[in-house]
């Protein structure tokens, strides 16, 4: 072989090594391309969106556990730090879907805000995952729904011991007056004790009654407008003779008038409430103030005693079914513990709220706060 077909030959080989090297170069960038299009993977479409409208708080995360998608409950009740889960048990229920693949569901307390020392919700936390490479969160807080249905379980239970009181003590003074028919005075006695356990299970009843009637039945739904100062006349009225019998003065005050929209039979009661209150659990010959003025847009009626007054620790609790603070002394006075949540339902449902002041030794003020109706709008008269 002569030298020029070296030459041709040395041409030809570096041209081939040549074009394979950039079919190699070319084949490494298109497989790069493809590494950092799986590492960069856009969030499927939709999924934040959908994240976003979900009623429980919706998380995202890949699969390295970063947190790619939070949606603003997420953020509100504060399971996300940065991009990371907060939740150590949430966290390590992710970390066990990604090894089974199998969704799980978990009850969880989590404290939720910083300030303060933050407070504890109930969470019901769902992990599933969201095709191969993302994993979805997603928390319901059952904190209000775990109360609610504590308060329910008290209530059965509270009301099966209040009724099951005055029942017993029926069933021993019949049995006593059987047993006493000979004797006049000790069967009149009894009957006495009767009829007062009589009335008070007759007065549980009704309030009972009234506080689900007030629960069942929105009153603004068919709302009457009527004003204020007529329901302070009437329950005032009501309980001219209870303050009598204690020398007690009731004094009420309009400063202003105003009308209010709801059920007049209901504020009329809430307001018989408080004052009956403040008489029974204020000394003899004393005064219970009731005071109406409008104070922007709201109309404000403030009963006041100089009573025992309650510690500062019952003052949230009064407003619960059944509680009394005393309830051998409430007994006494027939109470049934029932008022004064007839009291905040009554306020709740037309609107408004009832808050109290008090101290021990000197006496208590209850404030109901209900919105003034508008003014009627009058015809122009041509
Ligand atoms: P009750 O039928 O026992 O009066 P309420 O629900 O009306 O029930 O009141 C709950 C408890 O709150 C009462 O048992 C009493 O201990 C306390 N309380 C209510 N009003 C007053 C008041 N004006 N002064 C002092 N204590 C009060």
């Amino acid at each position: 072989m002569d030298a020029s077909w070296y030459v041709l030959l040395a041409i030809l080989l570096g041209f081939a090594i040549g074009a394979a090297s950039v079919h190699l170069l070319g084949l490494a960038a298109q497989r790069g391309r493809q590494v950092m299009a799986i590492a960069s993977e856009p969030i499927p479409d939709g999924i934040t969106a959908m994240v976003h409208v979900l009623e429980s708080a919706g998380v995202v995360l890949d699969g390295s556990n970063q947190v790619i998608v939070a949606s603003p409950g997420a953020h509100a009740l504060d399971l996300v730090e940065g991009r990371t889960l907060r939740a150590h048990e949430m966290a390590d229920a992710v970390r066990r879907v990604w090894s089974t693949g199998a969704a799980e569901v978990l009850d969880m307390t989590h404290r939720r805000g910083r300030l303060g020392g933050g407070h504890d919700v109930q969470l019901r936390v769902r992990v599933a995952p969201l095709g191969n490479r993302f994993m979805l969160v997603l928390a319901t807080d059952r904190t209000e729904e775990l109360r609610l249905a504590g308060v329910r379980r008290d209530f059965v239970a509270n009301i099966s011991h209040e009724l099951k009181t005055p029942i017993g003590a029926l069933q021993v003074l019949a049995e006593a007056i059987e047993a006493g028919a000979e004797e006049p005075e000790r069967v009149r006695s009894f009957a006495q004790r009767m009829q007062v356990e009589a009335d008070r299970l007759g007065r549980m009843t009704k309030e009972l009654i009234d506080l689900s009637r007030i629960q069942a039945d929105d009153p603004l739904d068919h709302a009457e407008r009527f004003p204020i100062a007529q329901v302070v006349d009437v329950a005032v009225d009501r309980n001219r003779v209870l303050a009598d019998a204690k020398r007690i003065r009731i004094m009420p005050r309009v400063l202003e008038e105003a009308d209010v929209l709801g059920s007049e039979e209901l504020v009329t009661m809430a307001v018989q409430n408080l004052i009956s209150n403040a008489v029974q659990y204020s000394p003899e010959a004393t005064h219970v103030g009731v005071g109406v003025r409008v104070v922007d847009d709201v109309v404000e009626v403030a009963i006041t005693d100089k009573g025992v007054g309650i510690p500062a620790d019952e003052q949230e609790r009064v407003f619960e079914r059944f509680y009394r603070i005393d309830p051998a002394r409430s007994r006494v006075t027939g109470g049934t513990g029932l008022g004064l949540s007839i009291v905040k339902h009554v306020a709740a449902s037309h609107g408004g709220e009832v808050s109290l002041w008090s101290r021990p030794g000197q006496g208590s003020t209850f404030t109901l706060r209900l919105p003034a109706a508008a003014a009627p709008a009058h015809k122009e008269t041509p």
